[in-house]
C-alpha cells in the first residue's frame, strides 16, 4: 500500500518539454506531437524508495501557461516542482525566476528541481553551463540536465524529489 503520495507541478514555458516529461516518466513514450493523440492532464507512476511506495502525481498545463492564466487548482497542495527550460530556448531559461516566484507565491518553499531539458540538443544550446550552474546556485536548487527523447535523467528528477519529500 501507499504511504506517501506527492504531487508534483511541472511548471515552464511553452515548448521546453513538460507534457512529453510527464507522457514519458509515465508511460515510457515519446511522441512529437502526443498533444493531437492523447488528451491527458494528470497522469502518475508508483516507484519504491528505501522500500518504501511512493505514488508520484504529475499535473500537466494544457497550454494556458502561455498566457500567465495558470489557476491556482494546479499549485494547490503540491509538494514538490519542477522548473523547466529548453537548451535551445533562451527566453525559456530567463523565465526560470519568475515560475520559481510563482510556485513560491501559491506553495510557500517546496522542494524543487531546474530541470535543463533537450540535451541532446546541446550542439545548438543557447545558454551556457556555467550560466545555468550559476542560476542554479542562486536560486538554491539543484539542477538536473535530461533529454525526454533520448530518456536521459527523468527519472532522476523524481526520484530526487520524492526522496526529498520523503525526508520532511
Ligand atoms: P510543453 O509545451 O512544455 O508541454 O512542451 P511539449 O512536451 O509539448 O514539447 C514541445 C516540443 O519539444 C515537442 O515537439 C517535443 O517532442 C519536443 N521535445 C520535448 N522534449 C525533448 C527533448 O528532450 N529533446 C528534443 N530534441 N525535443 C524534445
Ligand atoms: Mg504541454
Amino acid at each position: 500500500d501507499i504511504e506517501l503520495a506527492i504531487k508534483v507541478v511541472i511548471v515552464g514555458n511553452g515548448g521546453v518539454g513538460k507534457s512529453s516529461m510527464i507522457q514519458r516518466y509515465c508511460k515510457g513514450i515519446f511522441t512529437k506531437d502526443y498533444k493531437k493523440t492523447i488528451g491527458v492532464d494528470f497522469l502518475e507512476r508508483q516507484i519504491e524508495i528505501d522500500g518504501e511506495d511512493v505514488r508520484i502525481m504529475l499535473w500537466d498545463t494544457a497550454g494556458q501557461e502561455e498566457f500567465d492564466c495558470i489557476t491556482k487548482a494546479y499549485y494547490r497542495g503540491a509538494q514538490a516542482s519542477v522548473l523547466v527550460f529548453s537548451t535551445t530556448d533562451r527566453a525559456s531559461f530567463e523565465a526560470v525566476k519568475d515560475w520559481k516566484r510563482k510556485v513560491e507565491n501559491e506553495c510557500n518553499e517546496i522542494p524543487t528541481v531546474i530541470v535543463q531539458n533537450k540535451i541532446d540538443l546541446i550542439e545548438q544550446a543557447v545558454v551556457s553551463a556555467d550560466e545555468v550552474e550559476t542560476l542554479a546556485r542562486q536560486l538554491n536548487c539543484r539542477l538536473i540536465r535530461t533529454s525526454v527523447k533520448e530518456d536521459i535523467n527523468v527519472a532522476s528528477v523524481f526520484r530526487y524529489l520524492a526522496t526529498k519529500c520523503q525526508q520532511l
